[in-house]
């Protein structure tokens, strides 16, 4: 059976945290089955970042082209590796790099790809992967089969190693086509709030009708001591930015009161606001599916509600 591979990802200083996770799972199933854990990283820092990981044996590679994602360079210059250490488990963190690199990789060498994994677990001498499926409303379980798979694992499956080691460390330099090389990177706007911070969310759907609309939101959120946050329509619809998107390709948030003011309940939505303290729902439709996720609920208009919710809060 071949090694665990590590795949490190960089983050603005060091490895991220989603990537010194599989160090703790991956060394956990490496001693377990008997096998070596070797970590790859890449980048002009890599061999100083990988030189004291706690597993078997490091891959640094060293290009300074590579300190930066590009997804064909490393899906190239990762295959390669995966091809010659032929490992059992290819282990990445299910960030935005990883679930495209991991996939990239799987089809490359013709490995099968088990995405979304929140937990790997030794059954006998198989591995056993689960998978959260539909929006995390299935969990698959999935037999590791021998002949080996990439893993994409979710940030937070297991605590970040804090361990030191003394791997044998390999360095290596690749060939990277001019064509795979970064021109520049452009940085995306910086967002004026984090919604994942806020304790309380005054979150808008499409029931919204339009971006004159908003100021009830934003007037209630101001008198609660909350900001404003919605569902995808509303970005696509270019009336919020994108940094305020709820869900599965938005922000994942856990404030202690989310009030979703005509927002259906897709399951998309839902994958990103379902563990808040508190949710409470104004839909008119009394069978929307936020109604069963909420703990409290309503049918009045929001555009009624609001402004008199506003009112009252401000004790006018
Ligand atoms: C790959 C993928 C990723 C996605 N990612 C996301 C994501 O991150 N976040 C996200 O939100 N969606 C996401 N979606 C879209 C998602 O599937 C839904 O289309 C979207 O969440 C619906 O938004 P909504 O609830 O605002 O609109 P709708 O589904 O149109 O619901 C509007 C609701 O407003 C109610 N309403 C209308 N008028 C009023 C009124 N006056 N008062 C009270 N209630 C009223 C209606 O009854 C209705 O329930 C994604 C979809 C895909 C395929």
């Amino acid at each position: 059976m071949g090694p665990i591979l590590i795949v490190m990802e960089n983050g603005a200083s060091g490895f991220v945290d989603s990537s010194k996770e599989l160090i703790t799972k991956g060394r956990e199933i490496a001693k377990n089955l008997e096998i070596s854990s070797i970590a790859v990283g890449f980048g002009q820092d890599a061999e100083s970042q990988l030189k004291n990981l706690p597993v078997d044996r490091v891959i640094a590679i060293t290009n300074p082209e590579l300190s930066q994602y590009h997804p064909l360079a490393y899906e190239k210059t990762l295959s390669e590796i995966v091809k010659k250490e032929e490992p059992y488990l290819t282990l990445v963190a299910n960030t935005t790099m990883g679930m495209d690199l991991g996939a990239g990789v799987a089809s490359s060498v013709s490995l099968p790809l088990i995405a979304y994994c929140n937990q790997v677990a030794i059954a006998g001498q198989e591995v056993v992967a689960t998978s959260s499926v539909f929006a995390g409303k299935l969990m698959a379980e999935i037999v590791v089969p021998k002949s080996g798979a990439v893993l994409t694992v979710m940030p937070g499956a297991w605590s970040a190693t804090e361990d030191s080691g003394s791997p044998q460390v390999d360095v290596l330099s690749v060939d990277i086509p001019p064509s795979m090389r970064i021109l520049r990177t452009i940085e995306p706007e910086k967002s004026d709030v984090d919604i994942t911070k806020a304790d309380i969310l005054i979150s808008v759907g499409r029931g919204i009708e339009g971006p004159e609309n908003l100021t009830l939101a934003e007037e209630l959120a101001e008198a609660i001591g909350g900001v404003v946050s919605c569902s995808r329509p509303v970005v696509d619809a270019g009336w919020l930015p994108k940094s305020r998107q709820v869900g599965k390709s938005g922000q994942t948030v856990k404030p202690k009161l989310y009030m979703a003011f005509g927002i259906s309940g897709a399951p998309e939505h839902q994958q990103g606001m379902k563990d808040a303290d508190l949710i409470i729902a104004v839909n008119t439709d009394e069978n929307a599916s936020i109604m069963d996720i909420a703990h409290f609920g309503t049918t009045v208009d929001m555009l009624e509600l609001m402004p008199a919710l506003t009112e009252r809060l401000r004790g006018e």
